[in-house]
């Protein structure tokens, strides 16, 4: 038989065990298993950007010039993910479509968003042939529209109108501009919009601040103008880009400028591919 004492001690001991089981509990840092993931793919010279939502719901954001976009959807999906909920064309230039193909190819895909701008690239000539044979639903993007993947919100900015089968002097600044909002937490995708195009959001007053800012076309002196990146305001910009590059990218003069606004500037050239996580406070870049 234990003493009166050594029961008292027991008692307390449990009762203190009880206390800190308890405080755990209430303490407890939030789950983290509920993450966003934005992959900033290395694809060479083009765009390529894979959403990942906290369900595992996904969006793929241009698929860059070649295949290597199969190579990085494979590095960062789950093992036997075959499905690809939603694929975004901010443009049809060959740097931003071609990867497509092969994914509409691979993958299950849900539903494609695009402008349907008229032209007559033989890699978006194909892309649309795919489309046509598979029936894909395709939803065609106009400023105001939103869609979610689980609590990750998505805000279509531009183009300001229908684009359908429309031919445009500039298929730079026909593309999607997107923004990503997950609680806090913002991301803006501009395609390769140029000036003029970011003259139209700052003259429509719409909300560009952002966490991260996928720079406009590649970081080319044609987009980042000084007004719109102090709208944007972001911790971080991402510079898609070729280390060797026909066409001199990024300016370094865009680079400097980026640098001012306050940004870390990131480049895949330099960083391959570059994946943030975030729950709705907060963003960070994992290593
Ligand atoms: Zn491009």
């Amino acid at each position: 038989m234990f003493s009166l004492r050594k029961k008292i001690l027991i008692i307390i001991a449990g009762l203190l065990v009880l206390l800190a089981v308890s405080l755990f509990l209430i303490f407890r840092p939030v789950s983290t298993n509920k993450q966003l993931a934005i992959n900033f793919f290395d694809v060479g010279q083009g765009d390529s950007e894979l959403v990942q939502a906290p369900n595992g719901q996904t969006l793929l954001i241009d698929g860059g010039p070649d295949n290597t976009v199969l190579r990085r959807l494979g590095e960062v999906l789950p093992w036997g993910q075959a499905k690809i909920d939603y694929v975004l064309l901010t443009h049809p230039h060959a740097d931003h479509v071609t990867g497509l193909v092969a994914v509409l190819q691979k993958y299950k895909v849900g539903r494609v968003i695009m402008t349907g701008v008229s032209d007559t690239s033989p890699n978006y000539i194909q892309f649309l042939k795919i489309l046509k044979q598979t029936q894909l639903p395709v939803a065609l993007a106009v400023a105001n529209q939103e869609f979610d993947l689980d609590d990750v919100k998505f805000n279509i900015l531009s183009p300001d109108h229908n684009l359908f089968d429309q031919a445009v002097n500039d298929l730079n600044d026909s593309s999607i501009v997107v923004k990503l909002t997950y609680g806090q937490v913002k991301v803006l995708f501009t395609g390769d919009a140029g000036a003029a195009v970011e003259k139209e959001l700052l003259k429509n007053k719409i909300d560009l601040s952002a966490d991260v800012l996928k720079v406009g076309h590649h970081g080319s002196d044609t987009a980042s103008g000084q007004v719109f990146l102090q709208a944007v305001n972001p911790k971080w910009a991402i510079v898609s880009v070729a280390k060797v590059n026909q066409y001199g990218l990024p300016s370094q003069r865009i680079i400097n400028r980026l640098a001012r606004a306050g940004a870390t500037v990131l480049q895949t050239a330099d960083q391959g591919t570059i994946r943030f996580l975030a729950n709705q406070n907060n963003i960070w870049r994992q290593q």
